[in-house]
């Protein structure tokens, strides 16, 4: 068996095996693939479109739905979304690729060459700030541009595309991937700003005052502390920068080879961490996380992936220091023994005394969750948060500032890329009814 690398983990479909799969497809009447997707794409309509060879039909359908499309079809977790929806598994078949086949339709028009599927509607005069240029924002940028309105993205990296650039695994989607996509939007009429922080490089007051409506779209911010001890040694990281810095940067320079290292968290992005860490050719890479492997919040195909991978699962293990002088060389924990469900759903736990072992690592990255933007969302005038730091909006996307409208990560406390998207076109809808006095 090959070691783990960088490639993609699913193909592209060639013509043959699309042509076939599209025709496995029952064109479910209200089908609940279309259901489960959160953009609604109309799946069997595009299936079918490929299976009569109108290829720019399909790609037209899917990105009328979802703008994103292109990367939707690699990073969505199609396992729990569309295609574990699909019909066949009831009928024990394999489920239809879903997301394959919608990266075979659209990626002649998105990815290898930039077709202009859309053209931009008739100018209204109206104009939109868009604050961040994550998915949550192109989406409605894109929407707000087709209905003849001028979108302008503020985005403080020097890239646009937030996770989708700057989080999403290499394995299932490449950076240049994603930048290829973005120009694709910004060729449908969308102007993106980059190196443009909203508050440090262009005021807040400014935007409400000279722009018609304001989206936000700043999804969350880093990983917090876990205020243990030796947190501020050398080899202690969040591993949002370590994930930015390794799709941003050439995989040698990054090397972690014959390093040892310990995740901390156990959703998603600490998968992330675990089997990139694998990839980076550490010689042994620890996942700890406080509670049993069923309560781990991470999709089960994920967890999967990390086993596969050969990542050890340091289960009911609660970190509690970081040990060395200046560089970290273990990770202290202690076991932990789980009790009931909580209010929350969630099973307490408490540590077993006399129960402490030390892991030998060389490297740890927190990956425990990221935090809230609540200083710059407390800015807004009329902008109110929930208990758990997420911006209240109705069900247009509006917030308590009749002209500010927000979607994605920042509204449903960090969901996944089509959730972003759907946030984003639905936030345009309201902006367009706004600007149009409905
Ligand atoms: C490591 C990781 C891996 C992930 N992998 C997947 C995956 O495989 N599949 C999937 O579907 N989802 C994945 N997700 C989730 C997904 O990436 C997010 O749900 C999605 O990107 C949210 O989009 P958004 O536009 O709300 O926010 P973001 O993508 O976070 O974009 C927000 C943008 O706003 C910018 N910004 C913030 N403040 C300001 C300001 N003041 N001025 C200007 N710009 C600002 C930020 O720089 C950023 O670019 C992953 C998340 C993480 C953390
Ligand atoms: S956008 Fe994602 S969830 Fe929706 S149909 Fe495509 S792959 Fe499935």
């Amino acid at each position: 068996m090959s070691a783990p690398s960088f490639d993609e983990i699913k193909r592209p479909l060639p013509k043959d095996e699309a042509l076939t799969e599209a025709n496995r497809c029952l064109f479910c009447y209200d089908a609940p693939c279309m259901r489960a997707c959160p953009t609604h794409i109309d799946v069997p309509g595009f299936i079918k479109k490929i299976a009569t060879g109108n290829l720019r039909g399909s790609a037209r359908m899917i990105l009328e739905s979802n703008i994103l499309g292109a990367s939707c079809a690699r990073v969505c977790p199609t396992e729990e979304l569309c295609e574990g929806a699909c019909v066949l598994n009831d009928l024990h078949h394999k489920p239809i690729d879903i997301g394959r086949l919608q990266r075979y339709a659209t990626d002649p028009f998105v990815i290898d060459a930039h077709t202009p599927l859309f053209a931009p509607g008739a100018a209204t005069g109206r104009k939109v700030a868009l604050i961040g240029g994550g998915p949550a924002s192109l989406a409605c940028a894109a929407e707000l541009g087709r209905r003849g309105h001028t979108a302008i993205v503020f985005e403080a990296a020097p890239l646009a595309g937030g996770l989708n650039s700057y989080g999403v695994a290499d394995y299932k989607m490449r950076h240049e991937t994603a930048l290829r996509e973005i120009a694709w939007v910004e060729q449908c009429g969308v102007e993106i700003r980059c190196n443009t922080a909203v508050g440090r490089d262009v005021s807040l007051d400014s935007l409400l005052t000279d722009y018609d409506a304001v989206f936000v779209g700043v999804g969350l911010g880093g990983v917090p502390p876990l205020g243990l001890p030796g947190e501020e040694l050398s080899g202690v990281r969040d591993v949002l920068d370590f994930i930015a810095e390794l799709k941003t940067r050439p995989k040698a320079d990054v090397s972690l080879a014959g390093k040892r290292v310990a995740v901390i968290g156990g959703g998603n992005t600490a998968i992330d961490g675990v089997t990139q860490a694998v990839r980076l050719g550490a010689a042994k890479v620890h996942l700890v996380y406080r509670r049993g492997r069923d309560e781990m919040p991470a999709y089960e195909h994920e967890i999967e992936l990390a086993r596969k991978d050969g990542v050890d699962l340091v289960l009911q293990a609660q970190p509690v220091a970081i040990e060395g002088s200046t560089h970290v060389t273990g990770l202290r924990c202690v076991q932990t023994r789980l009790g009931e469900p909580g209010a929350d759903g969630r099973r307490a736990f408490e540590t077993v005394p006399g129960s402490e072992f030390t892991l030998a690592v060389d490297v740890v990255l927190r990956a425990s969750g990221q935090e809230k933007r609540r200083g710059f969302l407390s800015g807004i005038p009329g902008l109110a948060l929930d208990k758990g730091g997420r911006v209240i909006v109705d069900d247009t996307g509006r917030t308590g500032n009749p002209k500010v409208f927000a979607g994605g990560d920042c509204v449903s406390g960090g969901k996944e890329v089509v959730n972003a998207v759907a946030d984003g076109k639905k936030a345009a809808l309201g902006i367009d009814a706004l600007l149009k006095g409905n």
